[in-house]
């Protein structure tokens, strides 16, 4: 098990023109124009984030988000990837990662990027079934993406693999069939984004227009859910679970309908945590005629959130069952495991 702390000190790159029009995505086409990248920006950036890390050991990453990174040009491609060399070689970063579109690698691509030793390369995947990238205006195929896949593993990059649930089309079998084929294709870390409807995309349209329904929180939690535990049991890290709440997210100025939460992990791992206990307690509907006891569940520290459940919720669901439910951290149990104490 890894001791150290991981973190990624986050580089947004400038909006890019973007050749591509996916249902989801409202991106506007910039027509050739780029902003001119702040490269003593970047610079600073990652200064102030270094600064803030705590003491100890870590595992530090410079991940540059929010664009199809290949597809920006060339050299200020390069001068991104040159304001974190100084970082590299002084030992304070230990790695590059990146997101790009599966077409958006090559050979040539990948040897550029090993030059300035980006180590870890994330691909948005989306879905790996042809029919739900072609309702998603993808432009790409699972073919593409398996060769860039192959491509990336074969250089010596971490591969990241990121996926969508609830794109038009999509289903549980064909969500649970993409994550097979990630982990399939060597990723050792992914992100799982529900989809929802945002102003000013084909999908809003669609959803106006009542032909596309985006899943329900409680569906997509449910997915999430059981995707979760398949990564978890094949060692690929799910680095982020549901989108990041950004101010047009929180306060509804962009998100029309959809499964957006701003604690969607959260909500998921209530889940998991409910189901060891409905388990563990032989929990069915209605009550169990155990109201007069008590129980105490004990719990380790990183995990006694979940279990406890987001809003109490699962300690609001024991009690339903019990008369009285205590949840108490353990130092000694780690992961998922627990000790209960039952009292009459
Ligand atoms: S999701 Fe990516 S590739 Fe698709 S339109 Fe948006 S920016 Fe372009």
């Amino acid at each position: 098990m890894q001791r150290f702390k991981h973190y990624t000190i986050p580089v947004f790159t400038p909006e890019m023109a973007c050749p591509f029009q996916c249902v989801f995505c409202n991106q506007q086409k910039i027509s050739g124009h780029t902003q001119s990248p702040d490269f003593q920006e970047v610079t600073h950036t990652i200064q102030t984030y270094l600064n803030s890390f705590k003491a100890g050991e870590r595992h530090v990453e410079v991940g540059f988000f929010g664009g199809t990174f290949t597809g920006i040009p060339t050299d200020i491609q390069e001068n991104y990837l040159k304001t974190v060399q100084p970082f590299l070689d002084s030992g304070e970063v230990q790695g590059i990662r990146l997101s790009t579109r599966p077409d958006y690698i090559n050979e040539e691509v990948l040897a550029r990027l090993k030059k300035y030793r980006v180590s870890t390369i994330e691909l948005g995947a989306q879905s790996l079934d042809d029919a739900v990238l072609r309702a998603a205006r993808r432009g790409h195929t699972v073919k593409q993406v398996e060769e860039a896949a192959r491509l990336i593993r074969a250089a010596g990059f971490d591969l990241g693999l990121q996926m969508m649930i609830g794109l038009p089309g999509d289903t549980l079998e064909k969500a649970m069939a993409t994550a097979q084929k990630i982990i399939d294709l060597g990723a050792s870390n992914t992100r799982i984004y529900p989809t929802l409807v945002i102003k000013e995309t084909v999908l809003y349209k669609w959803y106006r227009q009542g032909k596309y329904k985006p899943l329900l929180l409680e569906e997509a939690v449910a997915w999430a859910k059981q995707l979760l535990l398949k990564f978890e049991k094949a060692g690929v890290r799910v680095i982020r679970l549901g989108l990041h709440p950004s101010r047009g997210l929180l306060d509804g100025s962009e998100w029309v309908a959809g499964p957006f939460h701003p604690s969607f992990r959260e909500l998921v791992l209530t889940e998991i945590w409910y189901d060891l206990l409905v388990t563990e307690f032989r929990i069915n509907n209605g009550t169990s005629g155990r109201l007069h006891q008590k129980i105490e569940i004990f719990v380790s520290p990183p995990e006694i959130n979940y279990a406890i459940g987001y809003g109490g919720k699962n300690k609001k669901r024991l009690l339903e069952h019990f008369r009285e439910v205590k949840f108490t951290p353990h130092a000694v149990l780690s992961g998922r495991n627990f000790k209960v104490k039952r009292y009459v």
